[in-house]
């Protein structure tokens, strides 16, 4: 399998504050990583430089053979390639579900406006929401906005999608729709890195899970391995607390 993001001594620090330490880890082409870790171990600024919304101190972000971080190399351009969703969603509430789903791709992409509604109906349908394609984000539940964030998402045909605690903000009973999805992408063979605290989850669709404590990443491996029997004291303990 060819390696889509490597991750190469990456490190950000805020002010003094170091939050990711010499981060070293892969994710190849069609494989579904997940990231595990307490809150505050830096998970989420990892993804955001992955998307260069935070610019990372030191390291490399090879993504296809190239390293993005080079001041030649197109930023808008290589973020064209990712798809992120939010805890928050981050819907445009002036906009209806298919204006949330076109804009990107008319506007980044330069597709045609019946391009775009095509394949955003597609992936709307994909995620079950293309009923709902003239409702606002206020008319719609949480579980709902998540699904179209992710519909979102994939009409720009990214090569890889990040997600970042998609199911935090949910109220429970709606946790399991946007689970459902995700697992169907998953098994879809889409190139996916998840940041989560659905353990059961992780076990069941992860390739490889990443446990990650105060900026480092401490172990990785298959989700029987690190989620059910950890090398490392640190993920044990953090295993017992999340359980
Ligand atoms: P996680 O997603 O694992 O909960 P974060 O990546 O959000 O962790 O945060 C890791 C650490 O970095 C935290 O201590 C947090 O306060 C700090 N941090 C995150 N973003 C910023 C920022 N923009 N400025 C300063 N500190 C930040
Ligand atoms: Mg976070």
């Amino acid at each position: 399998m060819s390696i889509v993001i490597d991750i190469r001594h990456l490190n950000k620090r805020f002010g003094n504050h170091e939050v990711l330490k010499d981060v070293n880890f892969q994710v190849k082409k069609g494989e579904v990583v997940t990231l595990i870790g307490s809150s505050g171990s830096g998970k989420s600024t990892l993804l955001r430089c992955i998307n260069l919304l935070e610019i990372p101190t030191a390291g490399e972000i090879i993504f296809n053979g190239q390293n993005i971080l080079d001041e030649k190399h197109d930023r808008k351009q290589y973020r064209t390639h990712l798809g992120m969703v939010f805890q928050q969603f981050n819907l445009f509430n002036n906009l209806d579900v298919l204006g949330n789903c076109t804009i990107g791709q008319i506007k980044v992409l330069k597709r045609s406006k019946e391009e775009a509604i095509k394949n955003a109906m597609k992936y709307l349908t994909v995620v079950g929401m293309d009923k709902f394609k003239h409702a606002r984000p206020r008319q719609l539940s949480g579980g709902q906005k998540q699904r179209v964030a992710i519909a979102r998402a994939l009409a720009m045909d990214p090569e890889v999608m990040l997600f970042d605690e998609p199911t935090s903000a949910l109220d429970p009973e709606m946790v399991g729709e946007v689970l459902k999805v995700m697992r169907d992408l998953a098994n879809a063979g889409n190139t996916m890195l998840i940041v989560t605290h659905e353990m059961e989850f992780a076990r069941e669709v992860s390739d490889r899970v990443v446990f990650m404590d105060k900026g480092v990443i401490v172990e990785e491996g298959p989700p029987e391995q690190v989620l059910v029997n950890p090398k490392h004291e640190r993920t044990r303990e953090f295993l017992r607390r999340t359980l």
